[in-house]
């Protein structure tokens, strides 16, 4: 609700030029029941504009619990980048909306974040911690002007950050980013990669229990992995990841990863596209509490959806397996249109392997650097120091960002080899 509110107060204003002062902007919003009432009111009044078939619904029931004060930051320079990543204001919005949006993902990790999806898969709110907030603030003129200059920037898109505070509660940061992973294609493997390669390493007997979970450089390292990309894409590939280190460096920011995604084509799409019947036509299931079928549905009886989850899945059963074509086909592709203007971004939402000779692979990539929002001050000075005590420094994960970022572009340098080059130049160094 809150970000619904920042959101449509400052796409309702003219457009006019960024001002430096716009980037150290920040507004205060306090919701109770009575303003809730009243969002309500034109919240109803906007959908019934858009013509959209939605629940009339009690999204917004006037109660205590909604009670929270509720904070926009640089909301011109947000709407700024917004366009310049090419998203549809009204689009946004809608991905975004209140409580029948978010689902949440995994349990936080080692910093404590949490992850929720919007409705569609696009858009990733990740919790920051507080000196992430600061960092992000005191460097959005640059990150600003690096996206200005670098439209197919490998970093992390920022749509918004935002601060909540329920009554009572304690205050809640966070940012809207891009989720980098398509919604209409399962991906198969997934790794974390810094170039570090101390305890970078995800137990063989967890993956087994999870064969989704997240991956890091040892395991991509043991696999004997190439992101083959062909020297062409290579090429463009390290020259934008190279300029995106640069800026990474020069804000003295690390702990950064390369996100790779890979979609095994020969593998196809069915658990994306099982999983997405079950979860739209969830027989039986609370209408309420099912998000999907408010939304992709006129709100179907509890029968008209078991029936159709029936249909459904004997429609799959005698189909398995599906041809890729003819899965593609049938999945929401509105995310593509946003995205295939960008070189990383322009086979499906992703980056096509292609081997050495130009012949196409199997695979396709999703990448891009994220987490970046980590400054070097004192935890990781001093995780540093003890780390560096028992372990080899230049190893290690924390080291200063300098480093970092060297370390980094040498072992994406090495990863984007492929499986020939890697060859060849073990053999010249046998040779030697
Ligand atoms: P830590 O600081 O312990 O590394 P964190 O809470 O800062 O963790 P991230 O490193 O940002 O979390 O992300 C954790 C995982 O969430 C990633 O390895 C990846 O699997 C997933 N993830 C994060 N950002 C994205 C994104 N933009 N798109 C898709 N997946 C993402
Ligand atoms: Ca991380
Ligand atoms: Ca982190």
């Amino acid at each position: 609700t809150g970000i619904r509110f920042v959101v449509s107060r400052i796409n309702a204003k003219m457009d006019r030029e960024l001002e430096p002062a716009d980037f150290n902007a920040k507004h205060k919003f306090s919701f109770d029941m009575y303003v809730f009432s009243f969002l309500q009111y034109l919240f109803s009044k906007a959908r019934q504009k858009a013509n959209r078939v939605f629940r009339t619904g009690n999204e917004l029931t006037p109660s205590a619990k909604y009670d929270f004060k509720f904070k926009d930051y640089a909301p011109w320079v947000f709407r700024n980048l917004r366009a310049k990543f090419k998203l549809d204001p009204a689009d946004y919005l809608m991905s975004l909306t209140s409580k029948y949006i978010l689902s949440e993902l995994g349990s936080p990790g080692k910093s404590g974040s949490f992850f929720y999806f919007s409705r569609d898969y696009k858009y990733i709110i990740k919790t920051i911690h507080h000196s992430e907030h600061k960092l992000l603030r005191k460097i959005l003129p640059d990150y600003y002007k690096h996206i200005e200059n670098n439209p197919n920037t490998l970093i992390s898109q920022f749509y918004g950050l935002h601060r909540v505070k329920m009554a009572y509660g304690r205050k809640i940061h966070f940012v809207v980013m891009n989720n980098l992973f398509p919604p209409h294609r399962d991906i198969h493997q997934t790794f974390d990669l810094k170039g570090s390669t101390i305890g970078r390493d995800l137990h063989e007997e967890d993956l087994e229990r999870n064969p989704r979970a997240t991956m890091k450089d040892l395991n991509w390292l043991r696999r004997n992995r190439h992101l083959e990309q062909g020297p062409m894409k290579k090429e463009v590939f390290m020259a934008q990841l190279r300029r995106d280190v640069r800026l990474l460096q020069r804000l003295k920011i690390m702990d950064y990863s390369l996100l790779v995604g890979i979609h095994d084509l020969s593998r196809g799409n069915e658990e994306k596209l099982r999983d997405k019947t079950l979860q739209v036509f969830q027989p039986g299931g609370d209408r309420d509490e099912d998000p999907s079928a408010n939304f992709l549905t006129r709100t179907p009886s509890k029968m008209e959806n078991a029936r159709k989850a029936r249909e459904l899945r004997l429609t799959l059963k005698r189909e398995r397996p599906v041809p890729i074509q003819q899965t593609a086909a049938k999945m929401p592709d509105e995310i593509l249109d946003e995205r295939k203007n960008l070189v990383f971004y322009s086979d499906d939402g992703g980056l096509r392997a292609t081997h050495e000779n130009g012949q196409r692979g199997e695979e396709i990539y999703y990448l891009g650097i994220i987490d970046c929002l980590t400054p070097y001050g004192i935890v990781k000075k001093a995780e540093n120091f003890w780390k560096g005590l028992s372990n080899n420094r230049t190893q290690i994960s924390p080291i200063p960002p300098e480093q970092y970022g060297e370390r980094f572009i040498n072992f994406m340098e090495g990863i984007t080899m492929s499986k020939e080059e890697a060859e060849r130049l073990e053999q010249a160094r046998a040779n030697e």
